[in-house]
């Protein structure tokens, strides 16, 4: 593993921390739709991504499968199950495909009984994808389609690093739990606007200012969330 990891939660590790972790953590490539693992799954590695971007999702018996957190290089995906969480309570699914490092479960959940300030950084990670998964609950319901797809899209772009967004408008509408068309008109009014691009299944973000003066409140608060979680981290 390099000495400069790039995920910003291995990142934020003290030096003993990571040591704890360094030499189990393995690269991985982590392919767009590839499922991490299902809800009530027993989970048996930790991912640290890097610019992969997974989402949580939860599925329901009709077959939707809508989002509650997006997690990136600012987190971890089933670090719960170092906390003797058990079993996943989502599925986890790979949304833009990229590279990141992986552990056993054993191994995180072994270095968190050693460290308490590991141990401690973990619960503070699970309360912030909470705390995401409560905020995307109020969205949900509160804001206007247009401002949810514009804060999905920033933070799908925090976390990949890329403007360029490999998302469908079919995607984007089960991700929302919304119907296609609605996203196509939404989606159509921002690039009439000019902050966004369309081309072959993918979208690109042209006015990143103007896209956030079109998101909801919810993107900040996340945002704000995960600088907390990550305290003093110099390069955020
Ligand atoms: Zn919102």
């Amino acid at each position: 593993m390099s000495n400069r990891p790039t995920n910003l939660l291995l990142a934020s590790l003290s030096a003993a921390d990571l040591n704890l972790l360094g030499p189990h953590l393995k690269p991985v490539e982590l392919q767009q739709h590839k499922v991490l693992f299902e809800a009530s799954d027993s989970i048996s590695a930790v991912y640290f991504p890097y610019d992969a971007v997974i989402s949580l999702v939860v599925t329901l018996s009709t077959g939707e499968a809508i989002e509650a957190a997006m997690v990136g290089r600012d987190g971890v995906v089933g670090a719960s199950a170092a906390l003797d969480g058990r079993i996943s309570l989502s599925r986890a699914i790979v949304q833009i495909g990229g590279h990141g490092v992986t552990c056993p479960v054993d191994v995180l959940k072994q270095a968190a009984r050693q460290s308490e300030t590991l141990h401690a950084l973990l619960i503070r990670h699970e309360q912030v994808v909470y705390a995401q998964a409560q905020q995307t609950a109020a969205c949900n319901v509160t804001h206007t389609i247009e401002e949810r797809l514009a804060r999905w899209l920033l933070r799908a772009r925090d976390l990949s690093q890329s403007d360029t967004l490999p998302f469908t408008q079919e995607f984007l509408g089960e991700m929302l739990g919304v119907r296609r068309t609605s996203v196509s008109v939404v989606a159509h009014t921002l690039q009439q606007a000019g902050f966004l691009k369309y081309a072959r299944g993918r979208i690109q973000i042209a006015d990143l200012e103007g896209l956030r003066q079109s998101a909801c409140e919810c993107y900040d608060t996340v945002s704000k969330y995960y600088d907390r979680l990550l305290g003093n981290f110099p390069n955020r």
